[in-house]
């Protein structure tokens, strides 16, 4: 009789403790997703897309197919701060996270790479597939209405896009873009520039 009890008992502690794995388990997959992400946009953070750009540029290597990043600066948003305040500036960041991720795909990178400058990284994308995109963007943004307040706010901005080449680093190919980035800016904002390579 003691051996019988002594079983159910420890049964019954394995099946607990096996609940008890299980919740610990999913409160770290969400711990893991909240580490990698931004918090305002929801976007994966620069840490997390870091990884996840090396993770394509060592698979490229491999594939040959081509591998496109664009960092993306919205353009005068201090303005968007100084004239409006720092929540419609959060809004006007957010709203840019949401048609960021509804025209790229699935197997896209949609990162914030610092305060109002973001980057896409798309696999399987030509420098001249990013800007079709990018300008695909730029019509989604043209319809958004930030705040029914300041009907006459639009989200606009520049971008700087490379393709991965042959043996590069990743932040070589980043350090093109931003150099495209800077050209976009000095060129009068509001446009794309491809890196040379
Ligand atoms: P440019 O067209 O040359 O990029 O001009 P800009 O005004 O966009 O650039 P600048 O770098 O002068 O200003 C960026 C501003 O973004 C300054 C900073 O206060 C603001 N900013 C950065 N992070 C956040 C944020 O999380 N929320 C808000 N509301 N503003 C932010
Ligand atoms: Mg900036
Ligand atoms: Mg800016």
């Amino acid at each position: 009789i003691m051996a019988a009890l002594l079983g159910a008992q420890f049964g019954e502690m394995r099946r607990r403790l096996r609940a008890r794995k299980r919740e610990l388990e999913g409160a770290l997959d969400r711990i893991q997703e909240l580490a990698n992400r931004d918090s305002l946009t929801g976007l994966y953070n620069r840490r997390y897309a870091q990884e996840l750009i090396d993770h394509h540029v060592h698979l490229k290597d491999r594939n040959h197919r081509p591998l496109a990043m664009a960092l993306i600066d919205l353009d005068h948003f201090k303005r968007v701060n100084d004239e409006h305040g720092h929540a419609m500036g959060d809004r006007v960041l957010q709203a840019f996270a949401q048609q960021a991720r509804q025209v790229t795909r699935d197997a896209d990178i949609v990162a914030r790479w610092g305060g109002e400058e973001f980057l896409i990284v798309m696999p399987e994308t030509s420098a001249e597939g990013a800007a079709l995109l990018l300008d695909r963007l730029r019509e989604a943004l043209a319809t958004v209405c930030v705040s029914e307040d300041v009907p006459t706010l639009r989200i606009l901005f520049s971008a700087g896009i490379a393709e991965h080449g042959p043996g590069e680093s990743s932040d070589q190919t980043l350090h093109r873009a931003d150099l495209a980035l800077y050209q976009a800016k000095s060129a009068g904002r509001h446009r794309s520039v491809l890196a040379t390579v």
